[in-house]
């Protein structure tokens, strides 16, 4: 395969892992007969990029750009590309690429490509280029039209930004897991995955209860949808819900006590994983145990869930609570997210960047 000609990009880019991000500029390549180039204009801030900007899962490499909550319009399409023209809508989440045979790309879960190919729109490998891929903080984006998901017209772009991330990391185990009418769910963290996860388990019928360790989001989770909200640092409120709960999902950036959560589960209940702190999170067995309870994890979703995700969230007027910032608040913004101060996503907008 020869190299395709590149062409430059504004971005913003940590250099190592405790150096604060900064203007930067990037090469990308040119659309290939099956890219679409997207000119982007919004971009959320999850806290994964906080993980990988300072290399807390130990796999970055420097410059890092992160950035996987994308939507834009399309500013070029290749030659063989079917499914988009310019000016379209869209977005683009987590992947940018995998092998699309193994049998789990084939089922449409290429999040878990069997191949190990699942790339990643940051800290992937760029297959034309050999080179890091490089995020959304960025003017402009190159992917493959079979990684570009099409965003409904009716929702307002930016605050549908975070739904390509924290959007479709919730909406895949609730369904997986087929929470629904006459189920009792918790959320764990009101932060940009928790208040999606919130949304979701409303919309699809549950009775939800919100955990937070701040008491200053009680209200914010009751106008987001919360039947309950309990403050996970009293063990009076949290026994009063032992051996209740039908799955629970932990949306959790940093390290805490799971086994109080597992003791909430009734028989047969689920705890699913979804945040991703940096260090293991120690398991008692007695909790897990007992009651036949189940602990398992759960990564964003694949490219047909994510679209049924976006239509879902079209047809239902779903999107997310922003913040928007400029793209040279983004330090700030990472230290207000390590004091959990973010109301419910931050979001910068692209076109402070020119
Ligand atoms: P976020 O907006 O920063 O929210 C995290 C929330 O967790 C906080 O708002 C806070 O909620 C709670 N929290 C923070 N520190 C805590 C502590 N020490 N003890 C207890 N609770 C604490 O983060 P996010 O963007 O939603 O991401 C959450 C996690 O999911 C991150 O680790 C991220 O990397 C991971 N993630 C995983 C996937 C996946 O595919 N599995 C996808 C995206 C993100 P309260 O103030 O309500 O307590
Ligand atoms: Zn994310
Ligand atoms: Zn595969």
């Amino acid at each position: 395969m020869s190299k395709p000609v590149c062409y430059s990009t504004k971005a913003f880019s940590a250099a190592t892992a405790s150096s604060p991000l900064g203007a930067t500029t990037i090469e990308r390549r040119e659309p290939t007969p099956t890219d679409v180039k997207i000119e982007i204009l919004y971009c959320g801030v999850c806290h994964s990029d906080l993980h990988f900007a300072r290399n807390e899962w130990h796999f970055t490499q420097y410059p890092a750009v992160p950035g996987h909550e994308i939507v834009g319009r399309v500013a070029s399409v290749g030659s063989g590309v079917k499914k988009f023209k310019v000016g379209d809508k869209v977005g683009v989440g987590c992947l940018v690429d995998s092998c699309r045979t193994c049998p789990s790309c084939q089922q449409g879960l290429e999040q878990f490509c069997d191949l190990g190919m699942a790339g990643g729109t940051y800290g992937g490998t760029e297959k034309h280029l050999g080179t890091p891929t490089l995020g959304g903080y960025s003017q402009s984006i190159v992917v493959t039209e079979d990684f570009v998901l099409r965003m409904p017209d009716n929702l307002d772009l930016a605050a549908a930004a975070p739904l390509l991330c924290a959007g479709i990391t919730t909406y895949s185990p609730m369904r997986h897991w087929k929470v629904g009418p006459g189920q009792k769910v918790g959320i764990v963290g009101l932060g940009g995955l928790g208040h999606m996860g919130l949304k979701f388990a409303k919309a699809f019928g549950a009775h939800v209860v919100l955990f937070t360790t701040s008491a200053s989001k009680v209200a914010d989770a009751k106008r987001l949808g919360a039947d309950e909200v309990v403050i996970s640092k009293d063990e009076k409120q949290m026994a009063a819900h032992a051996g209740s709960f039908d799955f629970i999902l932990d949306a959790v950036s940093a390290a805490h006590d799971i086994n109080v959560y597992m003791n909430l589960l009734k028989r047969d209940g689920n705890l699913t994983l979804v945040g991703a702190p940096e260090h293991p999170l120690p398991v008692a067995a007695f909790p897990l145990l007992m009651h036949r309870r189940s602990l398992s994890g759960s990564l964003i979703g694949g490219l047909p869930e994510t679209q049924e995700m976006l239509d879902f969230c079209g047809k239902h007027n779903i999107t997310c609570d922003i913040e928007m910032i400029k793209m040279d608040e983004i330090n700030a913004a990472y230290e207000r997210m390590l004091k959990s101060d973010v109301k419910y996503r931050f979001v910068i907008d692209m076109a402070s960047l020119k």
